[in-house]
């Protein structure tokens, strides 16, 4: 979600202003502004739109040593230009910028109103301004200190002040924030992606922490335990890693990376040997393995749909019972949590914050959770009693790809380690190992069919609902196909267990509702496919994805997208592609914008 960039430097930051910004958009937003320092006064400038409107908007001579920078997600308020941040008190002394809610600003809003605080927007955020304003007495840092005693609700939060343009301040609380160490700069920013192309040294706070940051210092403080010493961090990445390198659009991008991706998530875990994987970042002995009589998973999203697979292959293969739930669901259920249950939370961005909310549930609970996330250093990761990175690359697109297939590989990984610790025989654990190795050339011929996926797309592209339909462990993944579908093309998808089908969705088939169907050569094969004649009985369009060979599906079906034969637990890593490949080339014949879907954001850091 929102973007947040600051900078307090010897030369001028508007380049790392804009081009920060620039890297977050992946995010999602809906405006963008900036605020600087140009002779002692606050200047701003904010647009509703994109950050190529705000560049057309500023004066192209900017030089300023301290700035902020913003792109909005709307929680309170339309987007529009008023409503944009950054926001400024009612003397122009100082401005903010805020991603996260103030959940109690309607009080501290009336009271500011009351004594005599002009407002300009709609905004939760702008209190902010005026509550600083009026706590400050010569000392930004104590005013700011004070101010926060008042908030409730999440915020990342960086303010400017015109009175002291030697620094600038940055406070989390429920919303990321990275500080950036760099020569003669120091730099802020929502999410480390901002920060890379300037500096590799980062230092990530937590909730409850501040920084002040001037041009060669950086002095870090706990709200309520004073002044306290931070670790630096290193980014790892290549900064390659988040070009589009010759594909038109992020997504399709990572689409076509997966063979790779998931290459580079299953590299140095298998221990062929002794038929088993190993995932150091668990830090669970097998004794502690062993004791685990139940696993329960809390995720959002396309992480839940992975979530689900894992949960039916521990279960089938490990005999270990499992639960998966919506993150937010969980969080206010009040659940039981067990300490001999072993919970995981996965998210690609390890910043999703309904999925943080139920990790803390089950931590306050006494719980033990682990993170399967793909961003290093993510608020996930820290909070995690052990876990484990996907390594998938950094995942620019809005709608998740590679991370579902490598969360996928994580999943699977596990539960070869925790099935070897148990039932599962070596034999079994070299089969799978051997699916394992196949699995990118296999992801393979599934992307070397485009052209014929594009010409089914070309089909689709003229519907207003789809229904993805399978069974089994192709239940989620029917679900993940009508994700992907609505994500980007805005057309209504929904996804069943095609068992569920004479349970109600049966009345919405005619001509114009086509299905998918997932119909691999598995244990439920018959069984799906007797749905499918019930479908196809009724006039409806019939897509199928089957398994290499499968004549039978074929007669029935307008189109089939075949994938090569695996073992039945591995169909989950094939099937998907050719959804999320169909989803794309609708997106791209519909003309939508792929990568940024409208409403849509890549990490949801909001409730
Ligand atoms: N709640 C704030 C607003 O609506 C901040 C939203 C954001 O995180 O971008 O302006």
């Amino acid at each position: 979600m929102c973007g947040i960039t600051g900078y307090i430097g010897k030369t001028n930051g508007l380049p790392f202003i804009i081009q920060g910004l620039k890297r977050l958009e992946y995010r999602g937003y809906d405006s963008a502004g900036i605020s600087y320092i140009e002779n002692s006064k606050i200047k701003t400038y904010k647009k509703k739109g994109t950050i190529h409107i705000l560049e057309k908007n500023i004066p192209g001579n900017i030089n300023s040593t301290a700035l902020i920078g913003h792109t909005r997600w709307a929680t309170h308020g339309e987007p529009s230009d008023n409503n944009s941040h950054p926001h400024n008190d009612c003397n122009n002394n100082l401005s903010i910028v805020h991603n996260g809610v103030i959940e109690n600003y309607s009080i501290l809003k009336a009271k500011l109103l009351e004594e005599g605080h002009k407002f300009t927007s709609d905004t939760d955020s702008e209190i902010l301004a005026h509550l600083i304003e009026k706590c400050y007495d010569n000392d930004l840092l104590s005013a700011v200190r004070e101010s926060l005693r008042y908030l409730e609700g999440p915020y990342g939060l960086v303010i400017l002040s015109a009175k002291e343009p030697d620094k600038i301040i940055a406070v989390r609380n429920g919303s990321p924030l990275v500080l950036g160490i760099g020569e003669d700069a120091m730099y802020v920013a929502s999410d480390v992606n901002a920060l890379a192309a300037y500096t590799r040294n980062v230092i990530y706070l937590e909730d409850r922490e501040l920084a002040v940051l001037t041009a060669n210092s950086y002095r870090t403080y706990h709200f309520e335990s004073g002044e306290i010493q931070k670790t630096i961090d290193k980014i790892d990445w290549d900064l390659v890693e988040m070009e589009k390198k010759g594909f038109k659009d992020f997504m399709e991008k990572e689409i076509f990376e997966q063979p790779e991706s998931i290459g580079k998530t299953m590299k140095g875990r298998i221990l062929k040997e002794f038929a088993t994987s190993k995932l150091d970042g668990l830090n669970m002995r097998t004794s502690e393995l062993e004791q685990i009589k139940e696993i329960h998973f809390v995720a959002c999203g396309t992480s839940l749909h992975a979530a689900m697979i894992g949960a039916m292959w521990l279960e089938n293969y490990v005999r270990i019972p499992c639960r998966c739930e919506i993150a937010s669901e969980f969080r206010y259920r009040n659940p039981v949590v067990r300490a001999d249950t072993l919970y995981f939370a996965i998210s690609q961005s390890g910043e999703t914050k309904d999925t943080i909310g139920a990790m803390q549930e089950i931590k306050i609970k006494g719980g033990k959770v682990y993170g399967i996330c793909n961003v290093a250093g993510s608020t996930i990761a820290r909070l995690s009693d052990g876990g484990v990175y996907l390594h998938a690359g950094p995942e620019i697109a809005v709608a998740s790809t590679k991370a579902f297939t490598s969360q996928l590989a994580v999943l699977a990984l596990f539960t070869l380690l925790i099935g070897r610790s148990r039932n599962l025989s070596p034999s079994v654990g070299m089969q799978w190992i051997s699916e394992f190795e196949a699995l990118s050339s296999n992801m393979d011929k599934i992307l070397a069919q485009m052209d014929h996926i594009k010409s089914i797309a070309q089909k689709a592209k003229n519907y207003k609902n789809f229904l993805f339909l399978g069974r089994g462990l192709h239940y989620p993944i029917a679900l993940e196909g009508a994700l992907k579908l609505k994500e980007i093309t805005y057309i209504h998808a929904e996804g069943y267990s095609a068992a569920e089908l004479k349970h109600g969705p049966i009345s919405l088939l005619d001509k114009d509702m086509p299905v998918m169907f997932i119909i691999p050569k598995d244990e439920l094969y018959d069984k799906v496919f007797s749905n499918l004649q019930e479908v196809k009985a009724r006039t409806c369009k019939v897509f199928c994805i089957a398994t290499e060979g499968d004549t039978r599906v074929k007669e029935m079906a307008d189109d089939v997208i075949y994938i090569p034969e695996s073992r039945e637990m591995f169909t989950p890593f094939l099937t998907v592609v050719p959804l999320q490949l169909l989803a794309y080339y609708v997106a791209k014949l519909l003309g939508k914008p792929v990568d940024q879907p409208r409403h849509l954001a890549k990490s949801v850091t909001v409730e």
